[in-house]
């Protein structure tokens, strides 16, 4: 007991040190610094495992041999890239239909070259481009690595705001489906990311509470801030190098990602 007393002082004392160190430790160096609560690591798929702009070139590239169009497939993702971003954002804000995304991403991409095209002709090309989208499965560098890194220290699931009918085969054809444990698409939830209902529904597929998870994505207002909104952990991943506010865990590659985990 008096060995006690005479060492509590201490103690007292080294705490504030520890706590200081603490965190100038994680915010330079994060070193596993969830290991120790999270057991559940959910991803996003497109553009963050998945790598989606070169597998819609190589789409692309199909759908315009097939259909004969005369653009440079190079010059006219450069166009469509944009396009797709902006149209996403409006399906996910629930302000248009997954039909309007399908044919005025395409429309407006060929505005641009000033060619038009019946209606029909963009219904079939659109459906062509959505055959061909799953055919091409690049993986973005990494993903197999931080994959193999993380299976045996956590549960991986996937939240994606994909399409259902195209994620499963996505996840087949480039070999990684058998990491995950659940895929939740918000085509089945019938709601999409950052919409909470998205993350609540995947959490109860997991059978696990959110004071365990942690989200990893690319889309900083889809996966991180609604995760974040829901009471998960979050770490972005931003590839796209964008400005990311204080306080927000992120890596610019996904092999960083064992920086934390
Ligand atoms: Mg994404």
């Amino acid at each position: 007991m008096e060995l006690f007393q005479e060492f509590l002082p201490i103690a007292i004392l080294l705490q504030p040190i520890k706590i200081e160190f603490g965190g100038l430790y994680s915010q330079k160096n994060s070193k596993n610094m969830y290991r120790s609560t999270i057991t559940d690591v959910f991803f996003d798929l497109d553009h963050t495992l998945w790598d989606f702009d070169r597998n819609s070139f190589l789409a692309l590239k199909s759908v315009f041999r097939k259909y004969g169009v005369g653009v440079n497939v190079e010059l006219f993702t450069d166009v469509y890239e944009p396009i797709n971003e902006a149209y996403w954002k409006l399906y996910r804000e629930e302000k248009i239909s997954k039909e309007q995304l399908r044919r005025g991403r395409l429309i407006d991409a060929f505005n641009d070259f000033n060619i038009q095209f019946s209606l029909q002709q963009i219904d079939d090309m659109a459906a062509c481009y959505i055959d061909e989208l799953p055919k091409n499965n690049y993986l973005l560098d990494g993903a197999i690595a931080i994959l193999d890194y993380l299976k045996d220290k956590y549960a991986l699931h996937i939240i994606t705001n994909g399409f259902k009918e195209v994620q499963h085969i996505k996840l087949k054809n480039s070999g990684i489906s058998n990491y995950f444990k659940t895929v939740t698409s918000s085509e089945e939830v019938g709601l999409k990311k950052p919409n909470p209902v998205v993350f609540k529904t995947a959490l109860e597929q997991a059978g696990v509470s959110k004071e365990k998870t942690l989200m990893i994505g690319d889309s900083f207002e889809a996966d991180i801030l609604g995760a974040e909104a829901f009471g998960m952990q979050t770490i972005f991943y931003n590839y796209r190098q964008e400005k990311v506010s204080d306080g927000y865990a992120s890596v610019n590659s996904l092999v960083e990602i064992e920086n934390y985990l």
